[in-house]
């Protein structure tokens, strides 16, 4: 059974839920239901923390997380395999990408803690000003379903690293990983108290967190409906809000054709389509429209599905049955909006152990007006929209003809509309020739529904740090 982490102990709680592996909706654990009671302790064991954790030098703090960081490296194979189990993300992308990723978040805030660096002025009326940044205190840390022991070390990378202790709440649909990370962290050797896990639903247990008037901050990750949902219950906290995108994958007439064509197969049916990121309106010049309709067609119809556990297979089950039925219903409002499709519609003929599992055949919809609400809503599956435009003034007027902003991609061989594009599309992040490649040091989110605040590098210090200014007369 997953039980909750509160103060370095595992506590069960009266009530339990299942977690289904999405690829056949076989039961893979029972999960401890936590509620109020369970929150109220877990923030109380966070705060009572808080001031150790928080005196300890910067440098005594990361080699712990770099201690973290290093289990995480040696289970690579055990937690990919139980995240791909649980959430039906291909073993490919958890084993060679996500899990790895989670280790070298670590790894990075580390070493970023131990270089908090204030600002000092000196002025002519004889006072001397500097800031020093302190943590925050205790910390909420909420996790969607997809690539979820990625997003949780993002979170809980910075938030610790910077001396805040925290609460992280998983989503219902994904909370095995998690449980692993606590016993890791544990062994790691953080104290009791600092990093706490609380299981259950968004409702029950993310709500008396936000709500709690103990935490100061909270970093969340999810869809724009929760997020706005939070903003309005938490009251005046520190936020970061990770949320929804419908990210434009602009392809020009003069781009590396093939380059352009092998990043926006991967943009959009990578991860099983489901990526806060995904390249899932593809914006395609008059002139190459048509080859590329065919090509990306081509392609789309050659992905093997199946088996999340197949180191071959490329696209797996959707999470659960609701969001299957989510996705499907999209697929036939295509239809219905006059949407051409060229590949798929409806579910791929498989073996008969993977036959109850939540499966969506990837999904190709051609000559897409951007007004449709294919176009406008995240599908969060693999089913792109293609887009014909004619020009970049065009390109340009499409791409930001929606009330998402987190990514962007545009392929052009021209350096002035590259800047131009860079200059005018309004997202959180563009990539100019390139498909998404993380940085950490670059800043992560989005503009407009899709977020406010950003994550990464010193850009986590908005959300996990308070800059305090000392101002001194001499
Ligand atoms: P969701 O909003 O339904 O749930 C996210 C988390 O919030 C879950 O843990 C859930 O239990 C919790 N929650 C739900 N209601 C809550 C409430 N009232 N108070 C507190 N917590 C609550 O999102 P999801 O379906 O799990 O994830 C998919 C969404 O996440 C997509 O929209 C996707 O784009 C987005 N996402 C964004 C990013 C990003 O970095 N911008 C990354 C990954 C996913």
């Amino acid at each position: 059974m997953i039980k909750h982490l509160i103060n370095g102990k595992k506590v069960e709680s009266r009530e339990t839920f299942e977690s289904l592996n999405p690829a056949n909706n076989e039961t893979v654990a029972e999960v401890a239901r936590g509620g109020e009671a369970e929150i109220n302790a877990a923030v109380q064991a966070a705060k009572e923390a808080f001031p150790g954790w928080a005196g300890k030098p910067a440098a005594e703090r990361a080699k712990l997380m770099h201690r973290l960081g290093e289990l995480i490296t040696q289970n690579v194979p055990e937690l990919a395999e139980m995240e791909t189990r649980d959430t039906g993300q291909v073993i490919g992308q958890t084993k060679k990408a996500l899990v790895p990723r989670a280790a070298d978040n670590f790894h990075f805030f580390a070493e970023l803690a131990k270089h908090m660096d204030g600002e000092s002025y000196q002025s002519d009326t004889g006072h001397l000003n500097y800031t020093m940044w302190n943590p925050v205190g205790v910390c909420a840390l909420i996790s969607p379903w997809n690539v979820p022991f990625m997003t949780a070390t993002w979170k809980t990378a910075p938030c610790l690293a910077l001396g805040n202790t925290a609460v992280l709440k998983m989503s219902e649909l994904s909370p095995m990983t998690a449980d692993r990370l606590g016993e890791l962290a544990l062994e790691a050797g953080i104290p009791a108290g600092v990093f706490n896990i609380v299981h259950g639903y968004g409702a029950e247990t993310g709500e008396p967190l936000v709500r709690h008037p103990d935490v100061r901050s909270i970093s969340f990750t999810g869809s724009t409906v929760t997020g706005n949902r939070i903003v309005q219950q938490a009251g005046l906290k520190k936020f970061s809000m990770e949320l929804g995108g419908k990210s434009p994958f602009i392809v020009f007439d003069d781009a590396d054709y093939e380059r352009a064509l092998d990043a926006a197969v991967f943009m959009i049916f990578s991860n099983n389509g489901e990526r806060c990121t995904a390249g899932s309106r593809i914006l395609v010049q008059r002139g190459i429209y048509d080859k590329f309709v065919a090509d990306f067609t081509a392609r789309a119809s050659r992905l093997s599905v199946g088996d999340p556990l197949d180191p071959n297979t490329i696209v797996g089950p959707m999470i659960s049955r609701d969001h299957q039925k989510k996705v499907m219903h999209y697929i036939e409002l295509g239809r219905k909006e006059g949407a051409r499709i060229t590949f798929g519609g409806g579910t791929p003929d498989l073996p008969a152990h993977l036959k109850n599992g939540n499966w969506v055949q990837p999904t190709v919809f051609a000559d897409v007006d951007n007004r449709m609400k294919i176009a406008q809503d995240e599908i969060f599956g693999p089913v792109p929209c293609l887009i014909p435009f004619a020009t970049e003034e065009d390109a340009l007027r499409i791409a930001n003809d929606t009330q998402y902003g987190l990514s962007s991609y545009v392929w052009t061989e021209s350096t002035g509309r590259a800047l131009r594009m860079g200059k005018g599309v309004e997202a959180g992040m563009v990539f100019i020739n390139s498909q998404n490649v993380r940085d950490l040091r670059q800043p992560f989110g989005g503009v407009k529904a899709s977020g406010t605040g950003r994550e990464g590098n010193h850009y986590s210090f908005e959300v996990f740090a308070e800059a305090k200014n000392v101002c001194v007369s001499y």
